[in-house]
């Protein structure tokens, strides 16, 4: 894992989030260069990142307000969650 590398989620909606640096981002549009993707954190923020097809960050703009790692973990323990309550059943936990 490098500093330009993301990481996938999903939004509540189901929409797709990029985590980068504990920013996260939605899809923007697409570029010549990657895919803009833009802060979801405020809605008046200018930051954002441009991904390129292997989903490493060639491009990065400035925030207007400091990351917040701890939100950023919460999102991906939730999805965590999801995907393992949907996974195949885990073995019973041993008896006490
Ligand atoms: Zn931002």
């Amino acid at each position: 894992m490098t500093d330009n590398q993301v990481k996938f989620t999903k939004s509540q909606r189901e929409a797709d989030k990029a985590v980068h640096q504990g920013s996260m981002y939605t899809r923007h549009k697409r570029l010549v260069r990657g895919v803009k993707w833009r802060c979801d954190l405020r809605d008046d923020c200018n930051g954002g990142v441009v991904l390129n097809d292997q989903d490493i960050v060639v491009e990065k703009g400035a925030h207007t307000h400091v990351a917040d790692w701890g939100r950023c973990k919460a999102r991906e323990c939730v999805v965590d969650l999801n995907g393992k309550l949907n996974g195949p059943a885990a073995p019973p936990l041993p008896q006490l």
